[in-house]
């Protein structure tokens, strides 16, 4: 039995044109994140053979892989939800209060995330972050879906930073697209991941 699935979209492929077309949407849904759930799908499944038969030589590729499938799933699944139609502006109460306490201003945490997603070597992710044992916000620049984490955070916000995600409609240039992508963001959404994250103890 499966033990990952792809989530259905919380919105219509062509829901977030014109800054996004339902054309890379679709793709980069029924495709690229389907792959993601088959692979760690199938990684376990590999692996409880390699427990079955005790043959582990493949193990250090089998847990990589793993990582990587896994990591695109869960990502993919957040980033869907922290995107809306409707999105945009920026967020207030307590997240508002921690953005300007960690980062200084709103405005010097849009332009470090923003950096940090445009500016990623390759393939990867831009994203905002709780951690829980200092309990600060924090920005990760993550390589393909699993690199240069910090262990423990929490992904509250995440911007797709693969070629697949936008080079349909902006070819090879990534920071316009990035700039789009802060007029969809579904601040209740990140605000409610934001909630969860700080009430539960590191
Ligand atoms: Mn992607």
């Amino acid at each position: 039995m499966a033990e990952y699935t792809l989530p259905d979209m919380p919105y219509d492929y062509a829901a977030l044109e014109p800054a996004i077309t339902g054309e890379i949407l679709e793709l980069h849904h029924s495709k690229h994140h389907a792959a993601y759930v088959k692979g760690a799908n199938d990684t376990l499944e590999r692996l409880a053979e390699a427990r079955d038969k005790g043959e582990f030589g493949g193990l250090v590729g089998l847990e990589k892989t793993f990582a990587f499938n896994l990591s695109g799933h869960v990502l993919h699944s957040i980033f869907w939800e922290n995107l809306s139609p409707d999105g945009g502006d920026r967020p207030d109460g307590e997240l508002a209060a921690a953005i300007d306490e960690h980062f200084g201003s709103f405005e010097a945490f849009a332009k470090q995330l923003t950096t940090a997603t445009a500016g990623v070597q390759g393939s990867g992710w831009g994203i905002l972050a709780w951690e829980p044992l200092g309990r600060r916000l924090v920005v990760e620049q993550v390589y393909d879906h699993h690199g240069n984490v910090g262990m423990n955070t929490t992904p509250l916000l995440v911007f797709d930073a693969w070629e697949h995600a936008y080079y349909l409609q902006y070819r090879n240039v990534r920071p316009d697209y990035v700039e789009k992508l802060w007029s969809l963001v579904n601040w209740s959404d990140v605000t409610r991941r934001f909630s969860t994250a700080t009430s539960t103890k590191a």
